[in-house]
């Protein structure tokens, strides 16, 4: 692992056109000694994508560790958004607004303050989650107005695309909108990302090697 996370910081350092880039480790189904070994190693923000399984694996070491960081990247449903409010410290999927709603009155209802990015469908995939491109300025102004504290915008290319368009697409729309921040690059493309100004790359198998299918 730490060859992984040594290649990783290589490549920030080398390859990132952002001031301060943020390596999200994405922890979703990694075994328990996995996430030893990257707090072992000094990883302190982390990325899961589902609000039960995180909270069953976080919870301990959020008393444990108070300079943990907690990332949710994957689909928030209203009912697990009181959860969240609770165990997250950043919020990456904000792409509807009902859930921008409730995230905002479950943070005044538990006093807490979530970081979100607003996740855009750079796609216009029909079955992925994401605010179309079309719909951003309006949904952004609608999330200002309920108090949510929109820190960037955050995308997820398809499988089959090319990734440098959709996070040059991503960056033009952060700076239209004045956003500082920008969550992309995985595994296969965050040396891309990096090029293209990202801020957060959510990195997992490149880091804690394969993790089991389901
Ligand atoms: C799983 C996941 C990642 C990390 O994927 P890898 O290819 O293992 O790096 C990043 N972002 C999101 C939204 C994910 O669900």
């Amino acid at each position: 692992m730490q060859d992984n996370i040594d290649r990783i910081n290589t490549a920030i350092n080398r390859l990132k056109t952002a001031d301060d880039v943020a390596l999200v480790a994405v922890s979703k189904r990694q075994p328990p000694e996995h996430i030893e070994q990257a707090l072992a190693f000094g990883l302190r923000i982390f990325g899961e994508n589902q609000v039960q399984e995180a909270k069953a694996r976080w919870a301990d070491y959020q008393t444990q560790y108070n300079d943990l960081e907690l990332h949710l990247l994957g689909p928030l449903q209203s009912n697990k958004v009181s959860d969240a409010v609770a165990l997250f410290d950043v919020i990456h999927s904000v792409d509807r607004l009902k859930i921008a709603e409730k995230i905002a009155s479950e943070c005044q209802k538990q006093q807490k303050k979530i970081q979100c990015f607003i996740q855009v469908n750079t796609g216009l995939e029909d079955q992925k989650s994401g605010i179309d491109v079309a719909r951003l300025n309006d949904f952004y102004q609608q999330c200002i107005d309920l108090g949510l504290h929109v820190i960037g915008l955050m995308c997820l290319p398809p499988l089959d695309e090319e990734p440098a368009f959709h996070f040059a697409l991503l960056r033009k729309k952060a700076k239209e909108l004045g956003l500082q921040n920008l969550s992309m690059g995985m595994s296969s493309d965050y040396e891309t990302a990096l090029r293209l100004g990202a801020t957060h790359i959510r990195v997992g198998s490149a880091l804690f090697g394969a993790r089991p299918s389901q």
